[in-house]
């Protein structure tokens, strides 16, 4: 038999339904903060997230799905939305026509990771992307439109942590701190922080294994006096707003971050970030673009869900349709099309099966009513209607039906 592959899922009703909600809550919300959605390929040149994800980052480095097309292309399914969206501003000129604008992208990315609860090779990602404003109130914006969305979702218990990682003058600095305090443990740190030290220190903080060792006693950055300004805004403006947590522990795990960054995080496993995101004011410049500075965060649909839970099911179909004989067939099909023309929903035309078979179908579905056709119903005009809770049942005319119907339902 056919087989699912190992870290990839099927999702039925109504765990689908969880994810359908979660993208109407967002699609309400980014309009009142009046981003644009836009649909993103899933495929890019793999050159794309190796120079703006980062070559060191695991991203990269072990996560993405790469391949060769049959035109020798080197090219990679999306782990990310960021570079595809920045690649899109660059490739249609924005810079020139309208360099401020405001993207929201909805779809799924892909990473080879190990599959574990809420961590998954194939999921979906919410994010927003605020290209062209360098104020803080970007920072602030983005992150009151994440919380907003969160909130209206319903996702309860869940921490915002923020930080600033500095600009390309404060961060070297901090840089050569970091190296010189983690040399000191080398041989304590996992394998790959031993390679992370040297080529990118900050992400050994962000490490799952060896982070949490150095919580309070690592050295903390030392802000450019710019930076702290802008850092210190972003907080002025959040204050009253939303309850954040400023983390000095907060590096994440991408290389374009500057500035502030970001994390909502719920629970108290490994897979707990259920949106993150941060500034990024030199990736697009990195990326051959003009300088141009930009914010934005991504949210794991399936950590969001995670972090509140299911909603009930939907109701079931009021409605079920049977056939007692095959000449009735035809003006009970026509029925079922005439009532969902009438916004009822209905169910029913399993003709093959017999009544019982039928009677036992419109049980499964939970529907509340049958219409019954049979050769006498279909000679008088006429059809049964079964309150499939008490049993009753009268026969109504076929030219009312659905003002019937519809008085019911
Ligand atoms: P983590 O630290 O959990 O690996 P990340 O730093 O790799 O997360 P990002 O690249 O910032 O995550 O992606 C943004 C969000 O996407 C995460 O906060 C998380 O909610 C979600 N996410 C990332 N990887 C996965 C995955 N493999 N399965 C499900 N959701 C994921
Ligand atoms: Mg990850």
């Amino acid at each position: 038999m056919a087989k699912l592959v190992r870290g990839f899922r099927d999702i039925f009703e109504p765990q689908s339904k969880n994810f359908t909600e979660l993208e109407n809550c967002a699609r309400g919300v980014f309009s009142l903060y009046g981003f644009s959605e836009l649909r993103l390929p899933t495929v890019e040149l793999k050159e794309l997230f190796i120079k703006s994800t980062g070559e060191t980052t695991d991203i990269v480095q072990k996560e993405m799905y790469a391949f060769e097309d049959a035109g020798h292309r080197q090219l990679a399914i999306r782990p990310e939305g960021t570079p595809g969206v920045v690649r899109a501003y660059l490739e249609n000129n924005f810079v020139q026509n309208a360099p401020v604008q405001k993207f929201y992208y909805i779809g799924n990315m892909f990473r080879a990771e190990r599959p574990q609860a809420g961590r998954y090779r194939e999921f979906e990602q919410i994010g927003a992307e605020y290209i062209g404003n360098s104020a803080p109130a970007a920072d602030a914006e983005v992150i009151l439109m994440l919380k907003d969305i969160v909130q209206r979702f319903g996702a309860k218990n869940y921490k915002v942590k923020i930080n600033s990682l500095g600009c390309d003058k404060c961060r070297p600095l901090y840089r050569q701190t970091l190296i010189d305090f983690l040399s000191k443990e080398k041989e304590t740190l996992c394998e790959n922080c031993q390679v992370r030290l040297e080529k990118n220190p900050l992400r050994v903080l962000d490490c799952k294994i060896d982070g949490a060792r150095f919580i309070g006693r690592v050295p903390t950055m030392q802000l450019c006096p710019e930076c702290q300004a802008h850092f210190d805004e972003v907080q002025a403006l959040l204050k009253g707003k939303i309850d954040f947590e400023v983390d000095p522990m907060l590096v994440r795990g991408l290389d374009y971050y500057s500035r502030t960054v970001f994390e909502f995080q719920a629970g108290d496993v490994s897979q707990n970030a259920i949106a993150a995101g941060g500034r990024y004011d030199t990736l697009i410049k990195n990326m051959g673009g003009p300088a141009t500075p930009a914010i934005g965060w991504a949210m794991g649909a399936e950590r969001v869900i995670m972090a509140r839970g299911d909603v009930p099911v939907q109701a079931p179909a009021a409605i079920y349709v049977v056939s007692m004989d095959a000449s009735c067939n035809q003006t009970a099909f026509n029925l079922m099309q005439a009532l969902r023309a009438a916004g009822i929903r209905t169910e029913g035309g399993l003709f093959d099966k017999n009544i019982k078979g039928q009677m036992k179908q419109a049980d499964r579905c939970q529907a509340s009513y049958a219409l019954i056709l049979g050769t006498d119903e279909l000679a008088a005009q006429e059809i049964t209607l079964k309150n499939l809770e008490t049993g009753e049942q009268k026969r109504i005319a076929l030219n009312t039906l659905t003002e019937e119907v519809k008085k019911l339902v």
